[in-house]
């Protein structure tokens, strides 16, 4: 199964990332809709409605549900290829684009939904996350929080031979709450916004360091870790990259366009 980064960055987008958007192909499942979202035209196998997951309605991880409109035209008028470019070119791709765009799901907790739904004027498919949301292909997703307090949550999602966990926007410990809900998955991407030499500020702005990301994968036994949601401060997490190997041996680093089979 493919996953494709179209966002891997966090807060703000860079001439290097857009914030965070992971997209599954072949279930036409995204993993929050961040700026990244743009480029989901370029691997959308069909057009037709998105199932959105949301780990939570900050911008990074939202404002690109701005962007669905437009990348279902693009989908619908790169596939029209035998057709003129003329008047109902536009009218029938904008009227289709439309559909899909009031058809999208859009996946959220009843808390999320209240802080969100007046921001989009259009009609969107909203649906209130179940403990365990059937996917695709036989597959389950399932949303645990970190902290009461607080409305960010983590996904895990399964399917016979695979499994991925996605983790953001949460400070990683060897005694986060959340490591027994990601045990063993093939992939675990995991917020990684603080350099070690940062890790001081993890409680301040509530994300994580590579190192304590790196106790976390093993702690959990995932088989592969890749780092995510990058601060746009220049903060480079490769520095620590051999540190955070001696912890975590299967650990590597996101970016855009990076393809991952799981
Ligand atoms: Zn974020």
């Amino acid at each position: 199964m493919k996953l494709v980064m179209l966002g891997s960055g966090g807060f703000v987008p860079t001439e290097q990332a857009q914030t965070a958007c992971y997209f599954l192909p072949e279930y036409n499942i995204l993993l929050d809709g961040g700026t990244g979202l743009y480029r989901i035209h370029n691997y959308m196998q069909q057009a037709r409605a998105l199932d959105v997951y949301l780990s939570h309605t900050h911008g990074d991880h939202t404002t690109g549900l701005h962007y669905l409109f437009g990348s279902y035209f693009k989908k619908l008028a790169n596939d029209a290829t035998d057709r003129p470019v003329d008047i109902s070119f536009i009218e029938d791709h904008s009227r289709q684009a439309n559909q899909l765009l009031n058809s999208t799901r859009i996946h959220v907790t009843e808390r999320m939904l209240a802080n969100l739904k007046d921001q989009y004027p259009w009609p969107l498919d909203w649906r209130i996350l179940e403990s365990v949301e059937a996917l695709p292909g036989g597959g389950t997703l399932r949303y645990f929080a970190f902290d009461p307090a607080r409305e960010e949550v983590g996904f895990r999602l399964e399917w016979p031979g695979h499994s991925l966990a996605y983790i953001t926007d949460t400070i990683a410990s060897p005694q986060a709450t959340y490591i027994d809900q990601i045990a063993g998955v093939d992939l675990l991407l995991h917020d990684c916004n603080l350099t070690d030499e940062k890790a001081q500020l993890c409680q301040t702005i509530n994300h994580s360091s590579t190192s304590a990301v790196a106790q976390v994968a093993a702690r959990a036994g995932v088989k592969r870790l890749c780092l995510i949601h990058f601060n746009p401060m220049g903060w480079d997490v490769a520095d620590d990259l051999p540190a955070a190997r001696k912890i975590f041996p299967v650990t590597e680093i996101g970016h855009d366009g990076m393809e991952i089979e799981f």
